[in-house]
C-alpha cells in the first residue's frame, strides 16, 4: 500500500504529492489528467515570482517536479469510490473506475472543480477570446473596455464590484427577478457609477467578429424584448461544481457539494485529507491549491508518525 495516495493531480494535488515524496514515504498519484484546470488556462500572471507564464507550461513542470521524486503517477484513471478504513489506522481504498482498487495508508482528495456554463451559442467559440470564468485571473485584460458579468449571487456580484475598478463600465445580468447576494454587496454594486444591472435577463447568446466577443444577447423575460449589450469581455459566474459526486455519503459535503475541511485539511474521516477547488477552501486560485496541497500532505505525515506501527 501507499503511505499517500493523492487523488487528483491539478496544483493542488501536485503540491500534495511533492511535500508527501520529500518526506521519504511511498507517495502515488492517480489523475485523470496532468495539471487540471491550469491546462485550459492560457495566461497566467499572479503566480508570485512568475510574471508571466502559459497553463499547459505549468502544468508540464509540475509533473516534471512531482516525477523526479520518483512518485507513482497513475494518470488517464478516474476514482469512482472512497473506501474508509475499517478501524482506526487501517487502510483506505480508492476504487477506479478501471475496477482497480489502490489502499493507503492515508489518502488526500484533490479533485479540483469545473466552472458551470451557460450552454448559449457562441460561449465555446469565444471562450478564452471574451468569454472567462475567472475575474482574478482575467480582469486586468479588460483594463478601460466594456464587459458584462452573468449572474447576480455573491460570486457574480463580487465581480462586477471587482471589475468597475478595472473597466470603463461593467452590466451584471441576472435571470432572476432580483438578485441573491448579500444585501451589503448590493449595495455596493448600485453605489457604483460605471456599474449597472439588469434581473430578469436570460442570456441567450455570445456574439462576435474576427475571432473576438463583440457582445452578447438577452432577452429581458418581463417584457420578452430581445436586447443586445455590446462587450469586450463576459465574466460567467453561475457556480462552481466540484468534482466530489463519487464522494457522496464517504466523507462529509457541504451543501454545494464541496468537501469539509478543517484549516489542517482534515476531512471528517481519519486518514482522509483534502484540499484544492474541491474543498470549503473559499478561494479558488492556483497559490491558494498549492497551499493546501501542502498542509494536507503535513497534515497526513503527521497523521502517519502518529497512527503507523514503528
Ligand atoms: P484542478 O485544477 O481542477 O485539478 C483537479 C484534477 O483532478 C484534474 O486533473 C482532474 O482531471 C482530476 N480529477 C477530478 N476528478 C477525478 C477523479 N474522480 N479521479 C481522478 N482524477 C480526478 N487560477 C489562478 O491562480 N490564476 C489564473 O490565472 C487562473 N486562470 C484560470 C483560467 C481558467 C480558464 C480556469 C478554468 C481556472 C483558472 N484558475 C486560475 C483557477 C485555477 O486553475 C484553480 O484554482 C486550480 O487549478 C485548482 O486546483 P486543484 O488542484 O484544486 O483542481
Amino acid at each position: 500500500p501507499y503511505d499517500v495516495l493523492v487523488v487528483g493531480g491539478g496544483p493542488a494535488g501536485a503540491a500534495a504529492a511533492i511535500y508527501a515524496a520529500r518526506k521519504g514515504i511511498r507517495t502515488g498519484i492517480v489523475t485523470e489528467r496532468f495539471g487540471g484546470q491550469v491546462l485550459d488556462t492560457m495566461a497566467i500572471e499572479n503566480f508570485p515570482s512568475v510574471e508571466y507564464t502559459e497553463g499547459p507550461k505549468l502544468a508540464a513542470s509540475l509533473e516534471a517536479h512531482v516525477r523526479s521524486y520518483g512518485v507513482d503517477v497513475v494518470t488517464a484513471q478516474r476514482a469512482k469510490a472512497l473506501q474508509p478504513a475499517a478501524q482506526a489506522g487501517g487502510l483506505v481504498g480508492v476504487e477506479l473506475e478501471s475496477g482497480a482498487t489502490l489502499r493507503a495508508r492515508t489518502v488526500i482528495l484533490a479533485p479540483g472543480a469545473r466552472w458551470r456554463q451557460t450552454g448559449v451559442p457562441g460561449e465555446d467559440t469565444y471562450r478564452n477570446k471574451g468569454v472567462t470564468y475567472c475575474p482574478h485571473c482575467d480582469g486586468p485584460l479588460f483594463k478601460g473596455k466594456r464587459v458584462a458579468v452573468i449572474g447576480g449571487g455573491n460570486s457574480g456580484v463580487e465581480a462586477a464590484i471587482d471589475l468597475a475598478g478595472l473597466v470603463e463600465h461593467v452590466t451584471l445580468l441576472e435571470f432572476d427577478g432580483k438578485l441573491r447576494a448579500d444585501e451589503v454587496l448590493q449595495r455596493k454594486l448600485r453605489s457604483l457609477p460605471n456599474a449597472s444591472v439588469h434581473v430578469n435577463a436570460q442570456t441567450t447568446g455570445m456574439i462576435g467578429a474576427a475571432g473576438k466577443l463583440a457582445g452578447l444577447t438577452f432577452t429581458d423575460r418581463g417584457t420578452g424584448e430581445k436586447r443586445e449589450l455590446q462587450v469586450e469581455g463576459v465574466f460567467v459566474q453561475i457556480g462552481l461544481l466540484p468534482n466530489t459526486d463519487w464522494l457522496k455519503g464517504a466523507v462529509t459535503l457541504s451543501p454545494r457539494g464541496e468537501i469539509g475541511i478543517d484549516d489542517r485539511g482534515h476531512t471528517n474521516l481519519p486518514g482522509v485529507f483534502a484540499a484544492g477547488d474541491a474543498t470549503t477552501e473559499p478561494f479558488k486560485q492556483i497559490v491558494v491549491a498549492m497551499g493546501g496541497g501542502s498542509t494536507a500532505a503535513l497534515s497526513a505525515f503527521d497523521h502517519l508518525i502518529r497512527h503507523s506501527a514503528p
